[in-house]
C-alpha cells in the first residue's frame, strides 16, 4: 500500500468510528471532536472538521522565550549532576533507568526537582556520550539545567517532568532488541537530545488556542506546527546561552546532521501529523526485513529517521503504557491543564475546546477513547515492527485501558436510544485537583459498527463493546474489510495497584 492511500484510508476509518463515537451520547461528542482537533491534520480535509467554532479576536498572548537563568544553573558538579540530600535513594532509583516502570516521579522528588537535568546526565553518562562527542560534564549539566528553567513550573502537564519521561521513555526505546546496533552514536545523541527539548517553553495551551487568540507564536510562524517550532527555536537558541554548546566538539557536518534529525523529530510531536506517522509506521511494518539475528535491517538513512520519529512520537504518547498508579498521575496532570486552557477560554468568552470544560469533561472516557483510537493502534504497530519487544508495554495498556473503562460511570440500564442526558456521580478512586470532574455521567451506547466497506487491507481498529456484550459485534456491511473487532465479556476488576492510586498525591511535584 501506498503511504498516501494508507493513511486516507486511516483517516476515513477513524472519521467513520468517532462520527459513531459522536452519535452516542454528549461525552462522545467531546471525546470525537477532542481526538478529531487534536490527532487529525485538518488541512484539507473539510469533511473531517467537528462543528464549525466559533473564532474569536483577542489579544496576541505573550509567550515568553529565552530568559533568565536560575541560580543553580552554574553551581559545582555532584554525583549526579543536580544536588540531592538523598544521594543513594537517588542512585537505587537510577539503577532502573533502562527498565519501562521506571519513576521519573521519585527522581523528581529525590533531585530538588531536577528530573529532565538528572535523567539527561544519567543517560548521558551510561551511554557513554559525552566521551565520544567530546562534551564537557559541566557544558552538559550548564546546557541542561538552562533547559530545565525554560520548562514552566507552573503548566500541570508539559513541564521539566514530562521532558524527562519522553527523554527516559526514548532512552528504553532506543536499546529496544530488535533496534540493537542499528543507530549510529550520533542518531542516539539526537533523539534524546529532540526528546529532552521537544516541548520546552510550553505555555500550557494548545497550538489551536494559540492560533484562535492570534498569539504571537501562531504569527511568528504561521498557524503551521507553532508550538513544535518553537519547542526546536527554544532548545537550540539555548545552545548558544554561557558554556551550554554542549555540541561544540562535532564536526560541522556533524552539527548539521543532527540538527537536521532533532528538527524532524520535534516536528513529527505535532499530534496533528499522528496519523500520516501511523501511516508510514504501518508501510514500514509491512516492508520490514530482518536479520537472521532478529535485528531490524534499515539500511537507509530515511528508514532510520521515520523509525527515529515514531520512537519519539510513542515515547510522548506512552503515560498509557505505563504502571497504572504512574499513568494516573500523567492524566490528572493532563486533564487540569486542558481545564486551565479551558477556564482561559470560558474567561475570553471563546468556545471551549473539547475536553477542557471542567464541568462537563468526562475524564474516564477520554482516557478510554484516547487509548482506543490513538494510543493502541500507535503501540500496536510499533509493536508489530520491533515484536516481541513492546509486550510488556502492550500488556499494561490494555490492562490501563480495561481499568479506565471499568471505573467509568455505568447508565443504570442499557440506554434504549441515545442518552446524552448527563447525570452525575461521585467516584472514588482517583484523589485530586480535578475529583468533582470524574463526577459526570456519561450515557452511551455502542453499536460497534464499522458502516462501510473498506478493501482488503488488513487493518485493525479497535472497537470495544461498552456494554460488556458477549455477542459478536455487527459489522454490518463490512464484508470486504478484514477488521478484527474487539469485544468484552466482562468488567475487568480494577488491578491490584488502585488502592496505591487513590492514596496517591497526585499534586504537582513542579507548582
Ligand atoms: P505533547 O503535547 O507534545 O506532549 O503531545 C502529547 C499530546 O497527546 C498532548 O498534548 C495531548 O493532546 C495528548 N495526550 C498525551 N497523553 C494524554 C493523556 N494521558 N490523555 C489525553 N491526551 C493525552
Ligand atoms: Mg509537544
Ligand atoms: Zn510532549
Amino acid at each position: 500500500m501506498s503511504m498516501n492511500n494508507g493513511l486516507h484510508r486511516f483517516k476515513r476509518m477513524l472519521n467513520r468510528e468517532l462520527s459513531h463515537l459522536s452519535e452516542m451520547s454528549r461525552s462522545g461528542v467531546q471525546v470525537s471532536e477532542y481526538i478529531s482537533s487534536t490527532f487529525l491534520d485538518k488541512q484539507n480535509e473539510v469533511e473531517l472538521l467537528p462543528p464549525n467554532q466559533k473564532e474569536q479576536n483577542s489579544a496576541p498572548c505573550q509567550t515568553s522565550g529565552v530568559g533568565v537563568l536560575s541560580e543553580d544553573s552554574r553551581t559545582t558538579l555532584p554525583r549526579f549532576g543536580v544536588h540531592t540530600e538523598h544521594e543513594d535513594v537517588l542512585a537505587q532509583e537510577l539503577e532502573n533507568l533502562d527498565k519501562w516502570n521506571f519513576s521519573i516521579f521519585t527522581v523528581a522528588q529525590l533531585s530538588c526537582n531536577r528530573p529532565l537535568s538528572c535523567i539527561m546526565f544519567a543517560i548521558f553518562q551510561e551511554r557513554d556520550l559525552m566521551k565520544t562527542f567530546r562534551m564537557p560534564e559541566d557544558t552538559l549539566m550548564a546546557y541542561v539545567m538552562t533547559l530545565e528553567d525554560h520548562y514552566h513550573a507552573s503548566v500541570s502537564y508539559h513541564n521539566s517532568l514530562h521532558a524527562a519521561d519522553v527523554t527516559q521513555s526514548t532512552h528504553v526505546l532506543l536499546s529496544t532488541p530488535a533496534l540493537r546496533a542499528v543507530f549510529t552514536d550520533l542518531e542516539i545523541l539526537a533523539a534524546l537530545f529532540a526528546a529532552a527539548i521537544h516541548d520546552v517553553d510550553h505555555p500550557g495551551v494548545s497550538n489551536q488556542f494559540l492560533i484562535n487568540t492570534n498569539s504571537e507564536l501562531a504569527l511568528m510562524y504561521n498557524d503551521e506546527s507553532v508550538l513544535e517550532n518553537h519547542h526546536l527555536a527554544v532548545g537550540f537558541k539555548l545552545l548558544y546561552e554561557e558554556n551550554c554548546d554542549i555540541f561544540q566538539n562535532l564536526s560541522k557536518r556533524q552539527r548539521q546532521s543532527l540538527r537536521r534529525m532533532v528538527i524532524d523529530m520535534v516536528l513529527a510531536t505535532d499530534m496533528s501529523k499522528h496519523m500520516s506517522l501511523l501511516a508510514n509506521l504501518k508501510t514500514m511494518v509491512e516492508t520490514k526485513k530482518v536479520t537472521s539475528s532478529g535485528v531490524l535491517l534499515l539500511d537507509h538513512y530515511t528508514d532510520r529517521i521515520e523509525v527515529l520519529r515514531i520512537m519519539v512520537h510513542c515515547a510522548d504518547l506512552s503515560n498509557p503504557t505505563k504502571p497504572l498508579a504512574v499513568y494516573c498521575q500523567w492524566t490528572e496532570r493532563i486533564m487540569e491543564e486542558f481545564f486551565r486552557q479551558g477556564d482561559k477560554e470560558r474567561e475570553r468568552g471563546m468556545e471551549i475546546s473539547a475536553m477542557c470544560d471542567r464541568h462537563t469533561a468526562s475524564v474516564e472516557k477520554s482516557q478510554v477513547g484516547f487509548i482506543d483510537y490513538i494510543v493502541h493502534p500507535l503501540w500496536e504497530t510499533w509493536g508489530d515492527l520491533v515484536h516481541p519487544d513492546a509486550q510488556e508495554m502492550l500488556d499494561t495498556l490494555e490492562d490501563n485501558r480495561d481499568w479506565y473503562h471499568s471505573i467509568m460511570p455505568q447508565s443504570p440500564s442499557p440506554p434504549a436510544e441515545q442518552d446524552d442526558v448527563d447525570h452525575f456521580q461521585f467516584h472514588p478512586n482517583i484523589e485530586g485537583d480535578g475529583q468533582d470532574l470524574i463526577q459526570e455521567r456519561c450515557g452511551e451506547k455502542d453499536d460497534g459498527g464499522l458502516d462501510e466497506t473498506e478493501n482488503e487491507e488488513d487493518v485493525e481498529m479497535k472497537d470495544r463493546n461498552e456494554e460488556g456484550e458477549d455477542t459478536e459485534k455487527k459489522t454490518e456491511d463490512t464484508t470486504e474489510e478484514n477488521t478484527e473487532l474487539q469485544k468484552e465479556t466482562e468488567e475487568p476488576e480494577p488491578p491490584a495497584v488502585v488502592p496505591a492510586v487513590a492514596a496517591m498525591d497526585c499534586g504537582r511535584v513542579v507548582d
